[in-house]
Parts: C-alpha cells; structure tokens; sequence
C-alpha cells in the first residue's frame, strides 16, 4: 500500500479563518508529488492538549507525520510541548540547539532575549534541526514507530526545511509508487457535459480523472500511479482534449482562458482593444492579470451608458435608438467601433442584463442573466453570440467575460462559434 503522510497544522488563526493556509497545501502537494498520499488532516489551536492529541492519533496511522507552527519564542508557541506530551517525554534544553539560535541572533545582530532560550528545549531523545533561513530549529521525534517532524509556520522557513530534513525522509518510505497529474483547462461547457464526453473514462480508476469547475471553465485532472505514471498521464490528457473536442484550450497548468486568448494573439501578432457594458472592464482586467498583457492589448473601453457607447465607440444613435443596447446590432457595433478608435487588429464587446432585475428595451423585455458578445478581427466578418445565463450578478458578468474571451479565440482559429 501507499505510504500514508499525516500533517497537523497549528495556529488558532487557521482554526478561526483569519489566516488562510498556504502550508498545508504546499507540503501536500510536496508528499503527493513524491508519491505517498496524504492522510486527512488537522488543524489545531495553540493548544498543548489538542496538538499532542492530533499529533499522536496522526501518527497511530501514518508513517511520517508533518506538524506546521507554533515554533516561535512566544508563550502562544506550544508545538514543542505538545510533541514532547505525544511522544510521552519531556523538554529538555539542548546545548547544540541554544548554540544555533545564539548563532543566528549575532549573525542578525540581534539582541539575546530570555524567551528565546524555549527554542533551544528538545524533546527527549528527539533531535533539533537547522533551520537555513531562521532562528527557530525544527524538531524531530518518534511517537511510537512513527517519525513526526515539526517545521516553523513561516512560509519561507518551512519549505527550507522541507528541502533539507523533509524531502529525504518522504524518499525513504517504503513502497511509493510514481504518479503523473496533467490538467487540461476546458471553457464553455458545464463540469456533467465534459464528463459526458469523456464517456468510460470519466470513471476509470487508473488513470483517474477529477474535475474542478471554476464559473465557466473545468479544469480536468488526470491522475497516474505505477510504472510509466508520467508518460500515461501525458497520453490520457491527449485523448481527454480529443474526447472534449474545441472546447479544451491550449493552456499549461494552472494558466486560465485569458492566458490561452493572450497567447494566441501573442503568436499571430494580433492587437486587442476591449469594449465592455455590462463586465464593467472584467474582460480587461483578466487580460492585464497576465503579465505581458501589453503586449497584445492596447485599450479597454468601458462604455456603460447609451451616452458613452455613441461618443467613445461610435455606435450609431439610430441602432441605439431602434434595437437597443442590450441587441446583437450593438455588441456588433461596440466591437468594431473599439477596433476603428483603438486602432487594432481585434476587439471583443459585451452588452446585456447583469441582473438582478430585467430590463425593458425597444424590442420589449430583456430577461436578467442575457447578454450578447462580440468578436471583430481585421478581414474576417464580425462574429456575436446571444447567451442566457440566469444566474447570480456577478457570475453572469464572469461568464459574459469568458464567452467574449472565448468567441474571440474561435474567430482567430476559425472554429464554431460555440463548442459542438
Ligand atoms: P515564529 O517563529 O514566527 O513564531 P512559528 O513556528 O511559531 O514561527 P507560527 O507562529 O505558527 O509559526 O506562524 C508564524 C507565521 O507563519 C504566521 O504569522 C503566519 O503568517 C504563517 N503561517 C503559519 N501557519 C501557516 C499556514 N498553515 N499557512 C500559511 N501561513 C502560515
Ligand atoms: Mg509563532
């Protein structure tokens, strides 16, 4: 079986929810990359009882145990005594531990404070760490048959530690197995239409699939284990995208839908301008979220009111006046409006009903939740679609951005309008 690895995080700020954890996430991710899972986790207040609690229950069952904070010279910093409670021991100072933090507060020209001297106490039997880029030592200790290594909360701290003393014990358990996980981003389609798609292998346990939706976008994991788990995870993603068809974006890992339109009008040399209504300059800033963005980007419009879509895009009073803001003509109208005064190759618009109320137009009422986006490019007909999308506000704003995004990528790669 796979090694399981336990974590305790501590802090009441993480209890409580007002810090959000970064640790925890990033060791995960560190343990599962090596192959060994992660057993569930804890998360404990600055409390002895409670964190020799979790670390001993942690370390019944798992073969490595990870215990994040509650390091520091403060009275709040209780990690020390709750492992030395779980391992069933006491603290004891240790002469080569008060040496290092010694060491590293004359380095720092720092002044020797009588509360630093707790860094320096070591539960019995256990061994003190150097830590690389701080004062506290991290501590190593058996609870039982099981190794528990406690790291210093500070970000920076705990993965220096992570290289140094973590790393090689992970690699040291028995029985890991290699794992492969590709992420292939696909926008426009709900989360039960992309596993539809995928038909069996939406269901296959090796590899194994996951999905995470994010408003409009899925992000479909592939998941590997064994011999070869890299190569497989490769190819699985390959057919994945095939099996989803024009709907899976070009788009490495952990990069959006702004990031796959951004390069692509990156490689065609391709200027954008922006005109937006009811997004409110969400498409803009999603696009200058990306570093490079200027690149690629000239100008974003905000065209708001009828007033400003006449005098800053130049659409017609009399297609304002006849169809209305929240039509076809006018999407059409903004795009190419935004091409001819920013002066580029491109341009995108939205228009529509953010919501939550409908709104009364010259062709009668536009339901909440609709709206219309737009697509010019130099030499090519302007394309627009009508969606509706009669969800919350702010994400019928979020989906207008991304289907704008969207319908501009289709224009440049001459694709369908909306995924088939
Ligand atoms: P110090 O020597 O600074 O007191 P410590 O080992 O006692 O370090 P904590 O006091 O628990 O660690 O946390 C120090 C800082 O590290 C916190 O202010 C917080 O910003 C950050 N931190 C702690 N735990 C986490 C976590 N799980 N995720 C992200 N940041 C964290
Ligand atoms: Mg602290």
């Amino acid at each position: 079986v796979t090694p399981a690895v336990g974590l305790v995080l501590v802090g009441a700020e993480l209890v409580e929810g007002r810090t959000r954890d970064g640790n925890g996430a990033w060791l995960a991710r560190r343990v599962t990359e090596e192959g060994a899972r992660l057993a569930p986790w804890t998360v404990v207040p600055d409390d002895e009882d409670a964190i020799a609690a979790a670390i001993r229950a942690a370390a019944a069952t798992a073969q490595l145990v990870l215990v994040s904070g509650g390091l520091g010279p403060t009275e709040d910093d209780r990690t020390r005594a709750g492992l030395a409670r779980a391992a069933g021991v006491g603290l004891v100072e240790d002469p080569g531990a008060w040496a290092f933090v010694l060491a590293v507060l004359e380095r720092r020209g720092r002044s020797v404070l009588p509360a630093q001297r707790r860094q320096a106490l070591v539960p019995e039997g256990g061994r003190w760490l150097a830590n690389p880029v701080g004062i506290a030592p991290a501590l190593a200790v058996r609870v039982g048959a099981c190794d528990v290594v406690a790291l210093p909360g500070v970000p920076q701290e705990l993965e220096a530690l992570y290289e140094s003393e973590v790393l090689p014990r992970v690699r040291a358990l028995p029985g890991r197995e290699a794992t492969g996980l590709e992420m292939v981003l696909t926008v426009g389609l709900p989360e039960t239409e992309v596993a539809r798609r995928l038909g069996a292998l939406a269901t296959s346990k090796e590899p194994s699939l996951g999905w995470y939706p994010h408003q409009g976008e899925v992000e479909v994991s592939v998941r590997t284990h064994g011999p070869d788990a890299l190569e497989r995870a490769r190819a699985t993603a390959q057919e994945v995208r095939r099996l989803v068809g024009d709907a899976a974006l070009d788009a490495p890992a952990g990069t959006r839908t702004q990031h796959a339109v951004l390069g692509l009008l990156r490689s065609r040399g391709v200027t954008l301008a922006t005109a937006e209504s009811l997004t409110g300059g969400l498409v803009a800033q999603m696009l200058t979220q990306v570093p490079g963005a200027s690149d690629v980007l000239r100008a974003g419009f905000v065209a708001y009111h009828d007033d400003a879509k006449r005098r800053d895009l130049g659409v017609p009073a009399e297609l304002l006046e006849r169809h209305g803001a929240l039509s076809a003509e006018v999407a059409v109208a903004m795009a190419e409006g935004a091409r001819r005064r920013a002066g580029t190759d491109a341009a995108l618009a939205t228009t529509g009903v953010a919501g939550p109320a409908d709104v009364r137009g010259p062709a009668g009422r536009v339901p909440a939740g609709t709206f219309f986006v737009a697509a010019a490019l130099e030499g090519a007909p302007t394309r627009v679609v009508r969606h509706d999308v009669p969800l919350e506000r702010t994400v019928v704003q979020r989906r207008a951005a991304l289907a704008a995004l969207d319908l501009l990528r289709r224009l440049l790669l001459g694709l369908p309008d909306g995924p088939r």
